[in-house]
């Protein structure tokens, strides 16, 4: 996920009376299907390294579970197996779901380590830059929050609104499932050797190598399409003011220029975001 989330945006944003003037900027674009043709062979290479990881890990526990030299070691070596093959199988469940989305996404190639979500806002698509597998990963993760209406993005603007450190841990430990070394090699203030260890406080320490906090604009509770006024001002503080003339029952779907997904039930159900968004 991009981490240049525009508190000027968000401020514009929530500071435009929330009214609904125009139901064509509400939605997501209807008609568009899943993965765009032009990527669908990047999209399919992604998807084999990722499955053949999955068969790896499933052997690697099976061949020490057969062992008859299994010590304490080598069981805390099959429950971390388990965790990432867990992980990995989310992240399959995830491909297999957008891919019959009902929005359009798209490859494109990462120019830097760090990849990103963003809405293209011209061709009504969804853009996912990333470079390595991992990074793969990761932004599909994101992406699966938009689906789950965890985030959501500006109509005419490059951004996206309602990131929050557990969008970031979700990410890291699905990214952690596939490639370990890819996490451990972040700045960070501890090395993640689980998943586990990715927490919100860990994601909260992750630095950029000029000493920049990446996620220091994230908000630290937890935010999605359905919080509140009072939720949204404990998440953003800074912009009381602008949140001052919401209704107590309105949300960021009530903002002007949004996209979010309104048929978010199977991938909520799907993902076990249910109880988060209840
Ligand atoms: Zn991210």
């Amino acid at each position: 996920m991009s981490r240049h989330f525009s508190y000027v945006v968000i401020l514009n944003l929530i500071g435009l009376a929330p009214l609904a003037t125009d139901s064509s900027v509400w939605s997501s674009p209807p008609a568009t299907k899943g993965i765009n043709a032009t990527c669908a062979g990047e999209w399919a290479w992604h998807k084999e390294l990722i499955m053949d990881k999955r068969d790896s890990l499933y052997n690697a526990i099976t061949g020490r579970e057969k062992s008859q030299r299994c010590n304490d070691r080598c069981g805390r070596e099959i429950t971390l197996l388990k965790d990432r093959l867990a992980g990995l199988d989310k992240i399959i469940r995830i491909i297999h779901m957008l891919e019959k989305s009902d929005d359009e996404y798209i490859l494109r190639p990462a120019h830097k380590a760090e990849g990103s979500l963003s809405y293209d806002t011209h061709k009504k698509c969804i853009v996912l830059t990333v470079g390595s597998t991992a990074n793969f990963i990761h932004e599909i993760t994101h992406a699966a929050q938009y689906e789950a209406g965890e985030i959501i993005f500006d109509a005419t603007l490059d951004k996206s609104y309602l990131q929050d450190l557990y969008d970031e841990v979700e990410a890291y430990q699905a990214q952690f499932a596939y490639d370990p070394s890819s996490v451990a090699a972040l700045i960070a203030g501890s090395v993640a050797r689980s998943p586990e260890q990715i927490t919100t406080q860990w994601v909260a320490g992750l630095q950029s190598s000029d000493g920049e906090k990446t996620y220091q604009e994230h908000s630290r509770i937890r935010v999605n399409i359905h919080s509140k006024k009072a939720t949204l001002l404990q998440a953003y503080p800074q912009f009381e003011n602008q949140f001052k003339s919401w209704a107590d029952d309105w949300t960021m779907k009530e903002a002007p220029g949004i996209i979010y997904k309104k048929q978010t039930l199977t991938f909520t159900d799907y993902l076990g975001y249910s109880q988060v968004l209840r």
